[in-house]
């Protein structure tokens, strides 16, 4: 169901905001590390259901291929395989077959909640300094991005299949049908897959002749009246529908993967290649999820290697410990997010990396006592860029500081079964197209930038660096929260490092501030760079007030798009409302 502007006009009297933006499409923005993908959008239409079932995705086909699989009685897992393996086919520039995700699985009947991490893993030809140059200073971003060094194994494949395995009620190939379709027989663009392309295109592609032929064919820009067809990528779905995920990593597939990606390397000379175990030994991690209550509500999320977690639930409590300004139109209330959005920022980005490689102080870093002294910091020294924390049972800081690295190519859906099931799921190619490799039809992921191109800093170790066989730090966040035991909303969202803003942006405003569900995600977007504020321009429901006021003069600030992507499910009096964000174009559908 869609509801258009009408909707949001309505909301903006309640919030009594000024005049609604009107839609308009808003050209390319430059790519750079402040702009997550396409902060470009263009879509104002907000697209909610309510139902006992519902489906939220990025793509209105791939909400469609969804719903059918829960109108045929399939479990929120079946859902999410014809949902990812469709936007594989028609949202290429975010998420595929060639990248990686985390899935947050709510199990109803045995009531149990687990975290499958199908992150990207080096190979096991990885060097820390892989993304240097001779002289020892990184390697330009953009120029890493389309190194196959870039290119983590992906871990799409095995996560649906882990998944299904255990929880899939329809056969595993059907789930696969729908997209195979598409691929074969094609579909229409969306504006913004065309604008991905022509974004793709300016970060450069002229090293992948396979993205031009199916994503430039004549070396044009496509028109929205184009059909693109990607038939290499409908066998390559039609083989693991029939084989099952194991052939990706151990298979007809995995050796037609390899020899795709040795063709390729004969173009890059410091590449090392794959070898076939980095494949077969290849395997999705399941993990416990991480929880904090707040209030009377618990908060579950993915741990490390993700650190976007870790980061909402230090933002949520330090808001929390700090006393909630529960009015959205004083700036004071935004200032005050700001400034734990950037404490829990400090903490996430030096603590966080893959816990096999050095454990991350996860009990520590949400220790009530920690939270209480951070907090209290944090008033005393608003203005001021906090550092890490030192958390309970750590005496000294072992690694060096580092600054973020970019991170920008992602989807994320949110799905309930009418059993309660739930698929919470973001999954990544990482930045637009990933590195615009093409491998079977499959997009091939640009993860590993998102370690640290450095590994030690004036002789001390970075705790995100590249090692072989290890999982780069992310900021995917898929969550649930929980009251009395049972989960209440789920959401999650794309936009790299500011996963964890918007996310804890839409927290507040549905949890601590009460707001529907549609004003959750329609309303403004907070971030924080460095020592200064973004406040999102253009956003759907406009700022209540001057955004020049939310730096109470102290703080510099500046206003870009900020262009999430949220799938928010929220229980209201036993139904589940879905809304998707209306800065993306994607649907929300309910079965009644
Ligand atoms: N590569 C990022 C991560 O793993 C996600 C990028 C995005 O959200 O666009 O956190």
């Amino acid at each position: 169901m869609i509801r258009a502007l009408v909707l949001l006009l309505i909301l903006c009297t309640d919030l009594s905001c000024p005049e609604l933006v009107a839609a308009e499409l808003v050209g390319a923005a430059p790519v750079s590390r402040d702009d997550p993908e396409g902060a470009e959008s263009s879509h104002r239409a907000i697209s909610s259901a309510a139902g006992l079932a519902v489906v939220v995705t990025a793509h209105p086909l791939a909400t469609d291929a969804a719903r059918e699989m829960l109108k045929q009685g399939g479990d929120a897992v079946d859902a999410l395989v014809a949902a990812q393996t469709v936007l594989a086919v028609v949202e290429p520039q975010s998420s595929g077959l060639g990248g990686g995700g985390f899935l947050l699985h709510w199990n109803a009947r045995q009531q149990t909640l687990e975290v499958l991490d199908g992150r990207e893993q080096a190979p096991s030809s990885s060097q820390p300094d892989d993304l240097l140059r001779s002289d020892g200073g990184p390697i330009p971003w953009r120029e890493a991005s389309s190194q196959l060094r870039a290119i983590g194994i992906p871990g799409t494949v095995a996560l649906l299949w882990d998944a299904h395995q255990r929880f899939g009620r329809l056969p595993w190939d059907s789930t696969f049908q729908p997209a195979i379709n598409l691929a074969r027989e094609g579909f229409r663009p969306t504006p913004r897959l065309l604008r991905s392309i022509s974004l793709a295109k300016r970060i450069g592609t002229g090293h992948s002749p396979g993205f031009d032929q199916l994503y430039r064919p004549g070396g044009e820009r496509p028109s929205l009246d184009q059909v693109f067809r990607n038939p290499v990528l409908g066998d390559t779905l039609a083989q693991i529908a029939r084989d099952g995920g194991p052939t990706f990593y151990d298979g007809v597939l995995a050796a037609q993967i390899l020899n795709g990606i040795a063709d390729l390397g004969s173009n890059e000379q410091a590449f090392q290649g794959w070898s076939s175990a980095d494949l077969k030994n290849y395997s999705v991690i399941r993990r416990r999820p991480v929880c904090h209550p707040i209030q009377r509500w618990k908060l579950c999320t993915v741990p490390p290697p993700s650190g976007g977690g870790l980061a909402i639930l230090q933002t949520l409590a330090l808001l929390d410990a700090t006393g909630v300004i529960s009015n959205p139109r004083r700036p004071k209330a935004w200032q005050r997010f700001a400034t734990a959005l950037q404490w829990a920022d400090a903490d996430r980005s030096y603590w966080v990396n893959d816990p096999n490689d050095w454990p991350v102080p996860m009990q520590g870093l949400l220790a009530p006592q920690y939270l209480r002294g951070r907090a209290k910091a944090m008033l005393d020294q608003p203005y001021s860029l906090p550092g890490p924390g030192l958390p309970p049972g750590r005496s000294r800081y072992p690694f060096a500081r580092t600054s973020p690295g970019i991170e920008q190519g992602t989807t994320h859906l949110s799905i309930v079964d009418r059993h309660g099931n739930m698929a919470v799921y973001t999954g990544s190619v990482e930045t637009v197209f990933g590195s615009r490799h093409v491998v079977a039809g499959m997009v091939m992921n640009n993860q590993l930038t998102d370690f640290a191109f450095q590994p030690a800093i004036q002789g001390r170790p970075v705790a995100n660096r590249r090692r072989a066989g290890k999982r780069p730090m992310s900021s995917m966040a898929p969550l649930i929260v929980f009251e009395q035991g049972q989960p209440v909303l789920a959401v999650g969202s794309p936009g790299g490092r500011t996963i964890p803003h918007f996310i804890s942006r839409v927290l507040m405003a549905s949890l601590l501030w009460g707001l529907t569900p549609e004003q959750s995600v329609a309303m403004p977007h907070l971030s924080i760079r460095g020592n200064g504020l973004v406040a999102e321009r253009d956003s759907p429901i406009p700022w209540p007030f001057a955004w020049t006021e939310l730096s109470g003069g102290e703080q510099e600030i500046r206003s870009q798009p900020l262009n999430s992507g949220i799938a928010l499910l929220q229980l209201i009096q036993g139904r589940w409302h879905g809304v998707a964000d209306p800065r993306r174009e994607g649907t929300a559908i309910a079965i009644p």
